[in-house]
């Protein structure tokens, strides 16, 4: 879906109009204000603004525009945003309504927008690029100010809730059950459990910036992939906050964990290491290694550093508890991990202790009740099939760059165009039962078993040995492995 934006005045209807004709929908709005709120509510119905580029036309100047790219750039990272002045060149103007068809083309094609996310290399792309976002890094010392519009926005007007007690209730069991929340819901939860972690270690944040930074971190990461998005950071977060209830009681390392587990997979391309690296991702050649952690951690970084500065270099133990634990769940590391479990009889060293918290709660889908885990078993059976489509995609044009000029390759018909229709119907398969989801994709069971096997037992039996009153995780993953074992 692309969205043309008005805001404002505009004297050059030309403009306007030769735009709309390039672009679904046509939205008339009165200021910059105004904008932000339609963005920020559009995401939280789903409406995510990454099918599609959209175009905001304002009166301001180039400069402005300029700001506002960057100000987009900031606040909405994975979004694919386009400010245009009502000034623009008519040269330019012409190149946009040639090139945008080509572009949203690309964008609502799932393999190709996944393809383009990983490999593009240009930083000035219209459509959103890992490249683009890492070249929006900056040293610790340029903290980004807020500017005013956004510091101004009402964001708990915002959000449709119920009362507290029922987020607390939510959050307070092993049995949490984020497919059943709106992104509202999700919201909120994470509000209201960082306010309290935030409030115990004396580390607060007014609520307006709290929510802001939440707001913010939902932009960054992507709605239209099926396992790593919002949700899941929720969830890994919850987890967390959970395990810690048992493990760890020092408030400040809770909240440090907490905040750092619902920002472990920002920016994630819905992919892996393995993808990034056999063709050659920009991303892969910066980090070498556990590639995609390091850009979690370093994406992460900057936006604490400039929205939540006091939770970075806090005391000397804890100064980079966030980005080591955030590099612990690469499951390259995970063998490495069950050692450590195994060598130490009581684990005391805290980077060690976080690290598998945050390694337990990221792979805790396997220990939560049956229907819980048949849900995530399910929609990570759709992003890997992602995967392997965008691996076949790639090993058919190894050869060839993902940096056509802005539109060239995508007019080629003959390119394949996977699609996205399933997306409504994997929304309502989620609330199948285990039963249901396994006869539409019996592969779940194997691959549920397989991951047990290989990775979860082993971890979860060596953890629970060393804090029993996790037992309970235990009994879980039995009793799902039991039910897979039944469906072979
Ligand atoms: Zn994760």
């Amino acid at each position: 879906m692309s969205t043309l934006f008005v805001v404002g005045k505009i004297n050059r209807t030309e403009v306007t109009q030769s735009l709309a004709t390039v672009c679904d929908h046509h939205i008339q709005l009165p200021d910059l204000a105004a904008l932000f709120i339609r963005l920020y509510s559009d995401r939280l119905v789903g409406r995510s603004h990454e099918e599609g580029v959209s175009l905001v036309v304002h009166p301001g100047n180039a400069a402005e525009s300029a700001e506002l790219d960057s100000t987009f750039r900031a606040f909405f990272p994975v979004l694919n945003l386009v400010a245009i002045d009502q000034h623009v060149a008519a040269e330019r103007l012409r190149e946009l309504v040639t090139q945008l068809p080509a572009q949203n083309k690309r964008c609502r094609d799932r393999v190709r927008r996944m393809a383009h996310w990983m490999y593009h290399s240009g930083c000035s792309s219209r459509v959103y690029s890992i490249a683009r976002q890492l070249h929006t890094l900056r040293g610790t010392a340029q903290r980004r100010t807020v500017p005013p519009v956004l510091a101004a926005i009402d964001f708990a007007s915002l959000l449709t809730r119920c009362d507290d007690a029922r987020y607390w209730r939510l959050l307070s069991t092993w049995n949490f059950e984020p497919h059943t929340l709106l992104r509202s819901d999700l919201v909120w939860c994470a509000f209201v459990l960082l306010r309290k972690l935030a409030a115990d270690a004396h580390l607060q944040l007014p609520d307006q910036r709290l929510l802001l930074f939440l707001f913010t971190l939902e932009a960054s990461y992507h709605q239209v992939n099926k396992f790593h998005n919002f949700r899941h950071a929720v969830d890994v977060m919850q987890a967390t906050w959970r395990l810690c209830d048992t493990i760890l009681q020092q408030p400040l390392q809770v909240l440090l964990l907490s905040v750092a587990a619902i920002g472990h997979d920002i920016g994630h391309p819905g992919s892996n290491n393995m993808l990034l690296t056999k063709f050659r991702a920009p991303v892969a050649m910066r980090y070498q290694e556990s590639v995609l952690e390091n850009m979690h951690s370093d994406l992460f970084r900057q936006l604490l550093n400039d929205q939540w500065p006091q939770l970075l270099g806090q005391s000397h133990n804890t100064n980079n508890l966030i980005s080591d634990t955030i590099k612990a769940t690469d499951m390259a590391l995970h063998a490495e991990y069950v050692d450590k479990l195994r060598e130490n009889r009581k684990i005391d060293n805290l980077k060690t202790l976080t690290s598998l918290i945050i390694k337990a709660a990221d792979i805790s889908n396997v220990t939560r009740p049956l229907k819980i885990s048949a849900q995530w078993a399910y929609l990570i059976t759709l992003e890997f099939r992602d995967c392997s489509l965008l691996e076949e995609y790639k090993s058919a044009r190894d050869d060839e760059s993902e940096n056509e000029s802005e539109g060239n390759s995508d007019d080629d018909e003959s390119a394949r165009d996977s699609g996205d229709g399933a997306r409504v119907e994997d929304i309502l398969e989620v609330a199948l039962s285990p039963e249901e989801l396994v006869k539409k994709y019996p592969c779940i069971p194997g691959g549920q078993i397989f991951f047990i096997d290989t990775f979860a037992e082993q971890f979860f039996e060596e953890f629970c040995q060393k804090f029993p009153e996790l037992n309970f995780l235990m009994e879980n993953i039995r009793s799902n492995k039991k039910f897979w074992l039944g469906k072979l």
